[in-house]
């Protein structure tokens, strides 16, 4: 494995200088190894076998001893048949040649095949699959384990590689929609394979304004055709469940190397469907905002028209108007219309933007500090209740505490109408509370134990707003 692992590797190193480009260098060693791997060599049995299971074939041959199986498998690699344990009548075993030695694996079946994780449909494709993971994994055990030390991903991935190239290709399209830019940057730039890396690079070095942190959502894919892991460059190698890809930005990598890659998510508009429902850190990243849009447009909206409205926020409109504006919203994003000719209504506003809290998978007191909000509410000291909140607000992330600074001083505009809208901050803290923050298990004991708690932390982040700059 030496000579050809050491030129495949040479290909790694990515000039540093920002005018000489190059798109990425699909290191091909795996690949080559994938294609040396033995071909499976199914044994047929020559006579009929009783009691073979429907989902077997010919390849099948009945209760027999492994020293026959050694026997009729011939010394070739990748020859392989089936049998009945002699010992356990009812269990399965594959009988498979590699590396000069036959390997038993007891074989199971629930509409798939699989000897360990992975599914497969056929027999077939199991044994083939299991054959390329021998092969690579016997030849290249000690390249595999090196292979993430050199990831092309810091060089291509937020490095200034791209900055110069990738600027001038988007200046083109600079006015259009983002997503257009997108689009367009796919459609005409002239890199050899457009990557989810290369994309990335493009929206961080030109439109990434806020620079959130985002965890990858990475889940095992099976990948059809040849495919190249784009934190490593190395091809992932197998016949299913090859390696894992990020369903919100498209990110392809091999397991292994999905441990290393940083948290810098940028999730691509085309995979994020909804506004509503939709973690909030995904959400601002996909639409490059500093907070989710329903909550800057519904704010202005109330602001304009609702702040002397009475019992804003706590008098409810009417639930099919409020399912009408999230609808808007999914449909058609900062499109969404809102105004006072559709919903005259402001509490259907207020309503849509209580429901947008609601509906966040992780509330904006995310459930990771919840219990710490709740504990610092219960000191009886104010000022130490005060500085125990302030210090918990510094965990939430970084998108949660600008959408939750943001709505706070909203709130607080609305108490400076109390004398009209009848709302203190008390009264909001009685209809926010379990909107902004839930216990991460759903226990109504602990919910009812909390409401105070709850309300009381909104109370305490509108009066001292100071708390949240
Ligand atoms: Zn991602
Ligand atoms: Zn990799």
């Amino acid at each position: 494995m030496a000579t050809s692992s050491n030129s495949s590797l040479s290909g790694s190193s990515v000039s540093s200088d920002a005018e000489d480009y190059q798109p990425p260098i699909w290191k091909s060693y795996l690949y080559q190894l994938q294609q040396e791997a033995p071909r499976p060599k199914r044994i047929i049995c020559p006579r009929e076998v009783e009691n073979r299971p429907k989902y077997y074939g010919r390849e099948f041959h009945g209760i027999i001893s492994r020293e026959q199986a050694d026997e009729l498998l011939g010394g070739v690699e990748g020859a392989y048949i089936l049998r009945e344990s002699q010992r356990q009548p009812g269990c399965y075993t594959l009988a498979l040649r590699f590396g000069n030695q036959t390997l038993n694996y007891r074989l199971f079946y629930d509409g798939k095949h699989f000897v360990g994780e992975k599914r497969f449909e056929s027999i077939h494709d199991l044994v083939t699959d299991g054959l390329i993971t021998l092969y690579i994994e016997t030849k290249a055990s000690e390249y595999i384990s090196k292979m993430t030390t050199n990831p092309i991903y810091e060089h291509i991935g937020y490095a200034t590689l791209l900055r110069e190239k990738v600027s001038r290709r988007l200046s083109r399209s600079k006015t259009e929609s983002r997503k257009a830019s997108v689009t367009a940057c796919e459609e005409t730039t002239p890199v050899e394979k457009i990557t989810s890396l290369v994309r990335r690079a493009a929206l961080t070095q030109n439109d990434n304004y806020f620079n959130y942190e985002k965890a990858h959502n990475f889940k095992v894919h099976t990948f059809r055709g040849p495919h190249w892991c784009e934190y490593c460059a190395n091809f992932m190698w197998g016949l299913i469940a090859q390696g894992v890809r990020c369903s919100d930005c498209g990110l392809n990598v091999h397991k292994q190397c999905s441990k290393y890659v940083p948290n810098d998510c940028q999730p691509d508009l085309k995979r994020i469907k909804r506004v509503y429902c939709c973690d909030l850190t995904t959400l601002v990243k996909a639409h490059n905002t500093q907070r989710p849009m329903v909550v800057d447009i519904c704010i202005r909206e109330i602001e304009e028209r609702g702040l002397k409205s009475e019992g804003i926020y706590r008098v409810s409109g009417f639930t099919e108007h409020i399912e009408d504006v999230k609808m808007a919203f999914d449909r058609d994003g900062d499109k969404a219309d809102v105004s006072a000719n559709l919903y005259p209504d402001i509490n259907i506003i207020a309503g849509a933007l209580k429901l947008y809290f609601r509906d966040l998978p992780i509330p904006i007191i995310t459930y990771d500090t919840y219990s710490k909000f709740i504990d610092a509410a219960k000191l009886c000291n104010p000022d130490e209740r005060l500085e125990a909140v302030h210090e918990v607000l510094l965990l939430l992330p970084a998108a949660h505490y600008e959408t939750l600074r943001f709505l706070m001083i909203h709130l607080k505009k609305i108490t400076m109408n109390e004398k009209d809208n009848f709302m203190s901050a008390e009264n909001l803290g009685i209809v926010f509370g379990p909107t902004l923050m839930r216990p991460p298990e759903d226990s109504t004991l602990a919910t009812l134990n909390d409401m105070r708690y709850q309300k009381l932390i909104v109370q305490i982040l509108i009066e001292n707003e100071d708390v949240l700059f």
